[in-house]
């Protein structure tokens, strides 16, 4: 009893300066004005003096129970009692701190969230590029073996084997190159460098670059006629990126038929489309293909090479431009990959 009545005279200490003096101000007035005599003033001292304790007491209480109860609620969201910011109540003095309180709790619950996804993320990340880089290097450590262990003096297998063992090393330094890629654009450490270039030019480049492997495979391989004095803003080296891996993965997932560039201009803008009658993609992966190591099941259990990275670089490359990166795919009739840049203005 004594000790709660310590306690909660304890909690109005702040405002024992203000109370005295208010007092002794209602006691000099009412001596001076009332010309009171010595014993009466000090029977007037003595009452502001028990009033003053009463009043203290029931404020020291009032705020001992508020300050127990902002403790009671920070303690709970710290040992996760809450499951949603509802379950916050707090008395009607403090519905201020409890709206507070509650913004507080569902911002820390979504950094949560976030922490875990990007925690899910990273170990994700980690799982694919161990299990992609296994991929190369064991094929590479197997025909080495081999050639070690004999086959390097048998020339029926010699030569194929070290070309086999070549091609890995190319894919894994692909794969290096496109984790870098990815790496620098998600660490926001990639340059870009964006200026007005001429488009015929840049896609005639490309052109005469993919013609060759397309060819290859016997498939026709067609840039449309565009506009020769064309120009779009843009940074070309990455652009150039964008093109090589729309276009050669059109003609990796193409068998027979043709790939096409196309070139459609609109008033402020361009679109550049690359369409195959490839294999097409199922519509349950349409959304996820621009995933880091995202590959269809079709194709992951195939033997067509590829990381799986190159259309999530497209995808960041061209959502550096200010546009977006569409997709249209029906399967076994073929895929069209397609964005906008701005055109510039005569
Ligand atoms: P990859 O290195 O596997 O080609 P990408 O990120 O470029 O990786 O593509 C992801 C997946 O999207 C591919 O594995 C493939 O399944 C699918 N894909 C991409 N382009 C095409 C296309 N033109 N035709 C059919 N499937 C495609």
């Amino acid at each position: 009893m004594w000790n709660n009545f310590k306690n909660y005279l304890s909690h109005s200490k702040i405002f024992v300066k203000e109370i005295v003096l208010l007092s002794l101000v209602f006691l000099l007035s009412a001596s001076f004005f009332f010309h009171y005599p010595i014993h009466k003033i000090i029977s007037l001292l003595f009452l502001t003096f028990v009033i003053d304790i009463v009043f203290l007491y029931s404020l020291g209480k009032k705020r001992a129970l508020e300050i127990d109860e902002i403790k009671t609620t920070i303690k709970n969201i710290r040992k996760n009692k809450y499951n949603s910011p509802n379950e916050i109540q707090m008395s009607k003095s403090l519905v201020d701190l409890e709206g507070n309180i509650k913004a507080m709790f569902k911002r820390t619950q979504r950094d949560i969230t976030q922490m875990q996804k990007l925690e899910q993320t990273r170990k994700e990340f980690l799982g694919n590029v161990s299990h992609e880089l296994r991929t190369p290097i064991f094929a590479l450590q197997g025909f080495l073996e081999t050639l070690l262990n004999g086959a390097l003096y048998d020339e029926k297998v010699n030569k194929q084997f070290l070309e086999k063992a070549y091609r890995h090393s190319e894919n894994l330094n692909a794969l290096l190159n496109d984790l870098i890629d990815i790496s620098m654009i998600e660490s926001g450490q990639m340059r870009m460098s964006f200026r007005y270039f001429n488009l015929n030019n840049f896609l005639n480049e490309i052109y005469q670059q993919v013609k060759e492997p397309a060819e290859r495979k016997n498939i026709q391989f067609i840039l449309n006629k565009l506009d020769p004095d064309l120009d779009v803003y843009g940074d070309k080296d990455r652009l150039t990126q964008v093109m090589n891996n729309l276009l050669s993965n059109a003609i990796k997932y193409t068998e027979k038929g043709r790939v096409e560039l196309i070139v459609e201009e609109k008033q402020k803008s361009v679109w550049i489309k690359v369409k195959d009658t490839g294999v097409g993609i199922p519509q349950e992966d349409l959304n996820r293909v621009f995933e880091r190591f995202y590959r269809t099941d079709r194709d992951r259990s195939k033997t067509i090479p590829g990381t799986g990275l190159g259309l999530a670089i497209v995808k960041h490359i061209i959502e550096a431009h200010d546009s977006k990166i569409e997709v249209v795919s029906d399967k076994d009739v073929g895929s069209e990959f397609s964005f906008k840049l701005k055109k510039h203005k005569d």
